[in-house]
């Protein structure tokens, strides 16, 4: 029965409501473009989260089930997929910390020059190979014991062109900071340019992450967040202006086709597999902790409600 009462899902922790509403809303959305773009998966994309079902305890409500249709562009399954990979990331490093407590961290960001229409999808591909080349160098292999990689890409509407690059946190042995072992910014510069076969020096930020200082686990927290985020923000491509959406859209599909967003390697790659995150991957429904389903009070139901353009109650 449909009882007229709008979702309200706050988060515990955070205070903050879950933003259902405008990701589906952003859903619809997307699901109109792929509609005009003639993409056969624009129904199953509409359909995406249509009713949710929560468990309800005292600590509040947990997603129970919904479908999700996977899409990697969908708003509100890349929101799925950004909580998840950061929960998992972070279940990782813990264990990564506490099996490697002298572990060094370093971020690394590598960049190139950006995409034009058309290009996206064999840069990204070739981008991917060349970071496994670059892990494989003598020079990076000697002290790297793990890693994990992202790939994001940003869009310039001006004229419509891409940023893709990677982002990497690199577990590194304590010998890295000999002397004769350290890589400077210039050396990255230069390895990056090498695997990736430039002709000219591209753009790379090196940092080392503090993991011993008074807030060392929040800032590996904060680099495990930013490796773990949206592969492209919903609002490079979901604005007011339709027909330049469309163009991006375009490009972006086709870009992202068979790509990874995440990869591990080394001890990063075994620990994930220990913890079986590799196991699971397709599953957007438990995105964080705890999956006790010890006091359940209740189940509820919510089914999205296009009159009201909201997730309205049914019991
Ligand atoms: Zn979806």
């Amino acid at each position: 029965m449909y009882t007229g009462k709008v979702l309200k899902d706050t988060s515990k922790y955070s205070g903050r409501v879950r933003p259902w509403r405008e990701k589906k809303l952003d859903n619809l959305t997307y699901a109109q473009y792929l509609e005009v773009l003639q993409f056969k998966k624009a129904n199953r994309v509409r359909d995406c989260g249509d009713v949710l079902q929560f468990s309800v305890n005292e600590d509040g409500m947990k997603l129970y089930q919904t479908w999700f249709c996977h899409s990697r562009l969908c708003p509100l399954c890349s929101w799925r997929r950004s909580l998840k990979n950061s929960y998992e990331l972070q279940q990782i490093l813990d264990v990564a910390h506490s099996k490697y407590p002298n572990a060094i961290y370093l971020f690394l960001t590598l960049t190139e020059e950006n995409s034009e229409l058309g290009e996206l999808k064999l840069n990204l591909k070739n981008m991917n190979s060349s970071v496994r080349r670059l892990m494989q160098y003598k020079k990076v292999a000697k002290n790297m014991i793990g890693y994990v990689r992202s790939s994001e890409i940003t869009v310039n509407r001006k004229n419509y062109t891409f940023h893709q690059h990677m982002h990497l946190l690199l577990l590194m042995k304590t010998s890295y900071f000999n002397s004769s072992d350290y890589l400077t910014k210039n050396d990255w510069v230069k390895m990056w340019r090498r695997a990736r076969k430039l002709d000219y020096d591209p753009v790379v930020d090196i940092r080392k992450i503090r993991t011993k200082s008074k807030h060392g686990q929040s800032a590996l927290v904060d680099s495990a967040k930013e490796v773990a985020k949206y592969q492209v923000k919903n609002s490079d491509y979901i604005t007011t202006d339709e027909k330049s959406d469309l163009i991006v859209l375009n490009e972006l599909e086709k870009g992202l086709q068979g790509s990874r967003q995440l990869s591990f390697g080394g001890v990063l790659k075994d620990i994930r597999h220990n913890l079986l995150l590799d196991k699971n991957e397709d599953d957007l429904i438990n995105v964080g902790s705890s999956d006790d389903s010890a006091g359940i009070v209740k189940k509820v139901m919510y089914k999205w409600n296009s009159s009201v353009s909201d997730y309205v109650s049914w019991e």
